[in-house]
């Protein structure tokens, strides 16, 4: 079967950021005429866009793009694009003779030139300097009253384990005019939540000398339609009482607090490059559960680094017993070439796994219990549309479930317009969802 003309097929991997540029992706082509299908068969154009910051990753994308390859007609056109190009650059093309395109993220912003461009160039490499704005074309794709809003790229933090300010460049902050441009537009298309996304959004604007992340936030909260705002990714060394209050202050930011603390022994804290101690740490965990017990933390472990003994270990499921976070992810260390982690001696993988499981067997039953407590509570709550599991029940998110990397309420009475925020009363709690009825 001939794929249609001017038909493109878009496989998006990776984090939300990625996402995003995958969205500003689909809108160049979308914008220049082209059309998605959602079978990769029917379409002259595959594009994969990659992540590439840690192996299981890196796997990932390169088996993607060899089964869309597997399947490959002369007709078609096999474009891969995103982190995995970012870290990998020219190298890559050895190891993928099957895509006619590597388009770095220094590059996306150029994709149409490059499928113009003769099939002879099928490296489109550069350092990533550029950056998608306000003004560029979006294909949103996240689902009905909730987007992402990319406030920056890059990094300017060096965590020892990091491939990333590698893979995306230095911080590059978009100026708040363009942000709060894009955030009209997302509200006139129904948006009611933005969750603000960076490798490292507690460094918003600093790159630009300002202003920062307070003040966007404060911005932002004036646009009319746009109900919750959500920060993510708030870096533990560089939040203080100022953005704490900023945030708790702020009459649309939600009572959420995404803190990728990584880990709280010092000995590990230190091999990874991180300034603030364990005891730092603590302090600013029970400083936000003090001036806001409602409010709900997120955090994010990553277990096995080199410097992490039995008693590290140890110290860290202490933590999460004694913190009991709302929400928490663990990663077992990943030793990426190139990093300064990487040189040093680790645990045995399988330890880093099974210290992965302990956390989170730990972790579910402080979730479990942590819901409990919102049993007969009403709450405002995102509805979102029909379970993306069952037909028989519908899904929404309250504001302390950040989209698809926390639990869900299941609506299983009631209905509104999706995209709405309806108050709905718990019924029922789960390990990591909850159950509603809209009133
Ligand atoms: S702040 Fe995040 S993205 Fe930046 S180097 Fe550290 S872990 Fe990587």
């Amino acid at each position: 079967m001939a794929p249609l003309s001017k038909t493109y097929y878009l496989l998006n991997l990776g984090c939300a950021k990625n996402l995003v540029e995958g969205e500003h992706l689909a809108g160049l082509l979308l914008a220049d005429g082209w059309q998605a299908v959602e079978s990769s068969q029917e379409a002259e154009l595959l594009l994969v866009n990659t992540c590439g910051f840690i192996q299981p990753a890196v796997e990932e994308a390169i088996e993607a793009t060899l089964e869309l390859a597997g399947d490959k007609t002369e007709a078609q056109c096999l474009v891969v694009a995103g982190c995995l190009v970012g870290r990998y650059g020219k190298k890559l093309a050895a190891q993928l003779p099957e895509a006619d395109l590597l388009l770095a993220p220094g590059e996306a912003l150029n994709l149409l030139a490059h499928l113009a461009a003769p099939p002879a160039s099928r490296l489109a490499i550069s350092p990533p300097r550029s950056l998608f704005g306000g003004a560029d074309p979006r294909a949103l794709s996240t689902g009905p009253g909730w987007a992402y809003l990319r406030v920056s790229d890059g990094c300017a933090q060096s965590c020892a384990f990091c491939t990333i300010p590698h893979i995306r460049g230095p911080l590059r902050s978009r100026p708040l005019d363009d942000l709060l441009a894009e955030a009209e537009n997302l509200a006139a298309l129904g948006v009611k939540e933005l969750n603000l996304v960076a490798q490292d959004l507690t460094s918003y604007g600093r790159d630009l000398g300002g202003p920062g992340l307070t003040q966007l936030l404060g911005e932002l909260s004036n646009i009319e339609g746009i109900q919750w705002l959500r920060p993510l990714y708030l870096h533990p060394d560089l939040i203080d009482d100022d953005l704490i209050s900023a945030i708790l202050g702020n009459p649309k930011a939600v009572p959420y607090f995404d803190l990728p603390l990584q880990h709280v022994a010092d000995p590990v804290l230190q091999a990874m490059g991180r300034k603030r101690s364990g005891a730092q740490l603590k302090a600013l965990v029970r400083g936000i559960r003090q001036a806001a017990p409602q409010a709900v933390l997120r955090t994010t472990l990553l277990v096995g680094h080199p410097g992490e003994g039995e008693a590290e270990f140890e110290a860290l499921r202490d933590f999460v017993a004694d913190m009991a976070f709302d929400r928490l992810g663990v990663f077992p260390y990943s030793p990426e070439a190139g990093t300064r982690s990487a040189r040093l001696p680790a645990p045995p993988a399988l330890v880093a796994q099974e210290r992965a499981e302990r956390i989170m067997s730990l972790q579910r039953r402080i979730s479990r219990r942590r819901l409990a407590a919102l049993q007969g509570q009403t709450l405002p709550v995102l509805v979102l549309g029909p379970h993306p599991d069952s037909d028989l029940v519908w899904a929404g998110r309250t504001q302390g479930q950040a989209p698809e990397v926390d639990g869900l309420v299941i609506i299983t009475e009631g209905s509104v317009l999706p995209g709405s925020i309806a108050p709905c009363r718990i019924s029922a709690t789960h390990d990591y969802d909850l159950e509603g009825v809209l009133v």
